[in-house]
C-alpha cells in the first residue's frame, strides 16, 4: 500500500477552496469540490487520502459527506478533516458521531493547516500499517486452510490405495510421515482432532468478535453407537465412524470445519452462518448421516445422529459456546434422536 498524496477539499466558497490549496505544498495532488454531491463523485473517482470537509454545504451536511466516506473507504486509509467557522457541544457531538478524524476552525493559517495535514498522514501511516498486518493476518490463514484442504486430499487419497498399502507396509509407512497431518487429523475419519478443532475454535472465536461476522456451530453424537460395536463389533463400528466423517465432509462448504469431538462425538464449525442457515445444514447432516451405510457380510448398517446446533455469543468462552451446543444436542437426544435442535 502506497502512501499516494492525493487529498481533496470541500468547500462551498471557492475562494476559501482555492486558499486552502494554496496552502499546499507542490507535493500533493489536490481535487476542489464545492458541494456534498462533487465531493463523494471526486471521492470515489480519486480516491483520497486526506479530506478536508467544510460541515455546512449547499446540498446537505458535512457530517452525512463524512460517514458515507468511512462507509465507502472501510478497507481503505482515509482521513477526514471536518471544519467550520463556529462549533458548539452538539456541533462536537456530531463532528465525533460521524466519525471525522479530526477538526479545524475556520478560518486558520497556513501553519496551522499544515501542521493538521502533517498530523493527518503521521494517522494514516499507521492506519495504512494497521491494514497491511491485518491483510497479512487473513493471508497467513487462508494458507493455513488451503494445506489443511491438500492435506485432507491427501488423506483420501492414501485410503483408496489401502488395499495395495497393506501388503506393502513399509511403503504406507514413509507415505504416512506428515507428522504435520497425524497431529492435525484423526486418523480414524480424516476429520480435524481435538486439539486442533480447539485451535479452530479459538480461532474462529476470535474471528467473529473481531470482524463483527455470525458463527454458529453444531454437536453431533451418534445415536445408540453403542448398539452398533455389540452386535457387529468394533472394526464395524469403526467402519460406520469413517462413514459418518465421510458424510460430514460431504455437507461441508468451503469455510466450515468438521472434527472429532469425541468417541462418536463431532463438531461442524460453520463461520459466517446465522441461525437458520445452520439449522438447514444441520438437517443435511443428520438425513446424509441416516443415509449413509456401510457393508457388513452383504447387510447394510446405518446409523443415525443427534445434532445441537448453538449460534456464538458475544463474549462467549469456548466452553459456554460448546457447552450451549451440547445441551442442544441432548435435547435432541431426549426428544427421540435423529433429530435437530437449536
Ligand atoms: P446415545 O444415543 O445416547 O448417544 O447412545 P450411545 O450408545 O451412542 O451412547 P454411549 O455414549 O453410551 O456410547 C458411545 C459408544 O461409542 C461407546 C464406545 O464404545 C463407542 N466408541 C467410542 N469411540 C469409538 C471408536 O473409536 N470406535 C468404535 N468402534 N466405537 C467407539
Ligand atoms: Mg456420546
Ligand atoms: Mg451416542
Amino acid at each position: 500500500m502506497e502512501t499516494d498524496k492525493t487529498i481533496l477539499i470541500v468547500d462551498d466558497s471557492p475562494a476559501f477552496a482555492a486558499a486552502v490549496v494554496g496552502m499546499l505544498d507542490g507535493t500533493l495532488q489536490a481535487y476542489v469540490a464545492h458541494s456534498a454531491l462533487e465531493a463523494i463523485q471526486l471521492a470515489e473517482k480519486n480516491r483520497p487520502r486526506v479530506v478536508f470537509l467544510d460541515i455546512v454545504l449547499p446540498d446537505g451536511e458535512g457530517y452525512d459527506v463524512c460517514s458515507s466516506l468511512k462507509k465507502t473507504f472501510l478497507h481503505q486509509p482515509i482521513q477526514i478533516i471536518l471544519m467550520s467557522a463556529t462549533y458548539d457541544a452538539q456541533r462536537v457531538e456530531k463532528i465525533l458521531q460521524a466519525g471525522a478524524d479530526d477538526f479545524i476552525k475556520k478560518p486558520f493559517e497556513r501553519l496551522e493547516f499544515q501542521l493538521r495535514l502533517k498530523a493527518a498522514f503521521i494517522r494514516l501511516r499507521s492506519q495504512m500499517k494497521l491494514m497491511e498486518e491485518r491483510e497479512f493476518y487473513r493471508q497467513a490463514v487462508r494458507q493455513e486452510e488451503n494445506l489443511t484442504i491438500k492435506l485432507l486430499d491427501r488423506q483420501l487419497g492414501l485410503k483408496e490405495t489401502l488395499a495395495d498399502l497393506e501388503s506393502t507396509k513399509v511403503g504406507l509407512e514413509r507415505e504416512n510421515t506428515s507428522l504435520a497431518a497425524a497431529a492435525r487429523f484423526d486418523v480414524l475419519t480424516g476429520l480435524l482432532n481435538r486439539h486442533s478443532l480447539n485451535a479452530r475454535l479459538e480461532l474462529e472465536m476470535r474471528r467473529a468478535e473481531e470482524e463483527g461476522l455470525q458463527l454458529c456451530g453444531l454437536m453431533i453424537d451418534i445415536d445408540k453407537f453403542k448398539s452398533v460395536n455389540d452386535s457387529f463389533g468394533h472394526l464395524v463400528g469403526d467402519d460406520v465412524l469413517r462413514a459418518v466423517g465421510d458424510a460430514l465432509r460431504a455437507c461441508l462448504r468451503k469455510q466450515d470445519f468438521a472434527g472429532r469431538f469425541g468417541g462418536e462425538e463431532f463438531f461442524v464449525i460453520l463461520p459466517g452462518s446465522g441461525v437458520d442457515s445452520a439449522i438447514a445444514i444441520a438437517e443435511r447432516i443428520k438425513i446424509t448421516i441416516a443415509g449413509a451405510d456401510v457393508d457388513v457380510a452383504g447387510a447394510k448398517v446405518s446409523v443415525t445422529a443427534s445434532v445441537g446446533v448453538a449460534p456464538f455469543v458475544h463474549g462467549d468462552t469456548l466452553t459456554d459456546w460448546v457447552g450451549r451446543a451440547d445441551k442442544a444436542m441432548y435435547r435432541a437426544k431426549q426428544l427421540g434422536r435423529n433429530r435437530v435442535e437449536l
